[in-house]
């Protein structure tokens, strides 16, 4: 069923525009804070629309908010606009193949979220306008969700302290409310310093930093053995001392990450990494100092906005997918393994199903899947504001996150049919708020007592501020 509610009305009214700002963003992917190109183009949007703009957010200038309508209660949607390293890939094919040799791309489809979050926006203004109801809706532009947290600076900036509810989507293979299964995150780097010296000469003289981030990670290998079943740690090595086998390599540093099923779960895992590594110093006598990067929290549900969001995808259906979508989804399952798709139902709790290479059906409210195991920051906005978020289908099933897969998908029908279709889902949401003070009041009981027993503690020191990236390094 299409568009029997104004609203969807409203927002293929205006989803030409929105298309074809996903596709400019496509063609600019930036990076973590680099995002100067991306949020200019959203501005114009929100100034073309007639939003009152706020820019800088929480000293981020890649950070944007666009506010409409007078009084009432806040509806917050948030959108993304960052891209991926290494993901550069031509669009509309079904082979690897880089637009830019080692550029960014996006493998994660953030063209379509902030756009298609800007449409909902957009279509809510409209109904306000329209209908004359008393009420605010804002876009937020978020920077830097890949790697960098954002939301969790703006979040620590009291920027959502006035908002009643929030609502937000991704773009995915499977079409759902999201089941606010995310791991809380907090990424450390851990430098070590010794003492260079000569390695043949005089080793006995040498101190190995290098030695001491090899024995961080067998300890902390060694500690995977004792910790709760869903938690996660992984590292990579930022700096591993030099190239010359020769000079005992007097810094490194390892980035951890620490992933836990809530905040309480990752303190202490913190804490134990942190005695790992100055346990590594002690055996190498160099010192090790830490500094975190970012953190997250993990994702809070909110049971009635959730099945208020069940209630407009069950009336909208699926996405309007073609043939021709489907024939270029199929060809981009050539490329996956069947392991690929079947663990694509598995996740959404579907498994045994085979359909179409588009996902053509809505998950019902309230099946279990296997838990999703990354980490966003829109964790950390749900902890201080009842929120919301949908998983729409924009790319053929069983096609990897962060992948050329998606970078490939990111302009094409599917993408658009899903993203119109996803801003219709979010805006509908956000009439049914502001038409219901009792689902706001409901929403806003069930996220009291969810964080009743543990309130909101901000899992990024205060010392820690964004890592603004001048608009000279932007690429
Ligand atoms: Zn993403």
């Amino acid at each position: 069923m299409q568009n029997t509610e104004k609203i969807w009305q409203l927002v293929d009214a205006r989803k030409d525009a929105y298309e074809a700002l996903s596709d400019r963003v496509w063609e600019i992917p930036e990076i973590c804070y680099t995002e100067y190109k991306s949020v200019a183009e959203h501005r114009a949007m929100l100034e073309e629309e007639g939003f009152r703009i706020t820019e800088n957010l929480a000293g981020i200038p890649t950070a944007i908010m666009g506010e409409a309508g007078e009084g009432g209660p806040v509806i917050a949607i948030l959108g993304e606009y960052d891209a991926l390293p290494g993901l550069s890939q031509v669009a509309g094919i079904a082979e690897p193949k880089e637009v830019v040799p080692g550029g960014h791309g996006h493998g994660c489809g953030h063209n379509m979220l902030g756009s298609a979050a800007l449409l909902a926006a957009t279509a809510v203004k409209n109904h306000l306008a329209a209908q004359g109801i008393k009420g605010r809706v804002r876009y937020y532009g978020c920077p830097a969700e890949e790697g960098g947290a954002a939301k969790v600076f703006m979040v620590r900036a009291g920027l959502f302290e006035d908002v009643d509810v929030a609502i937000t989507w991704h773009p995915a293979a499977i079409n759902r409310v999201d089941d606010a299964m995310s791991l809380a995150n907090t990424r450390i780097d851990f430098t070590f310093k010794g003492r260079a010296s000569h390695a043949a000469a005089a080793p006995h003289l040498g101190r190995s930093a290098l030695d001491a981030v090899e024995l961080m990670n067998v300890g902390v290998n060694y500690m995977r053995e004792h910790m709760p079943s869903d938690a996660r740690i992984h590292y990579a090595m930022l700096d591993a001392g030099g190239v010359a086998p020769n000079v005992v390599q007097a810094t490194a540093t390892v980035r951890y990450a620490v992933r836990a099923r809530d905040l309480p779960g990752m303190r202490p895992l913190i804490e134990r990494v942190k005695k790992v590594a100055q346990g590594a110093a002690l055996m190498t006598e160099t010192s090790v100092s830490e500094k975190v990067v970012s953190a997250v929290s993990n994702l809070l549900a909110n049971t009635p906005l959730e099945q208020a969001m069940q209630r407009q995808l069950d009336r909208l259906g699926a996405p309007p997918f073609d043939a021709a979508d489907r024939k270029y989804a199929a060809e981009i399952q050539a490329t996956l393994t069947p392991e690929d798709i079947a663990s694509a139902y598995a996740r959404a709790g579907m498994a045994g199903r085979k359909d179409s290479p588009l996902c053509d059906f809505i998950v019902p409210y309230g099946t279990k899947g296997a838990p999703m195991m990354g980490s966003t920051d829109v964790g950390d906005v749900s902890w201080v504001v009842p929120t919301v978020q949908a998983r729409i289908a924009t790319h053929a099933i069983g096609t990897p996150g962060h992948s050329w897969q998606i970078t490939a998908q990111g302009k094409s029908g599917q993408a658009k049919k899903g993203m119109v279709h996803a801003a219709k889902v979010m805006a509908g949401v956000a009439v049914d708020a502001l038409a219901d003070p009792a689902l706001i009041a409901r929403a806003k009981a069930d996220h009291k007592a969810r964080t009743e027993v543990t309130p909101y503690d901000c899992p990024l020191p205060v010392d820690v501020k964004p890592p603004i990236q001048p608009r000279s390094n932007a690429a």
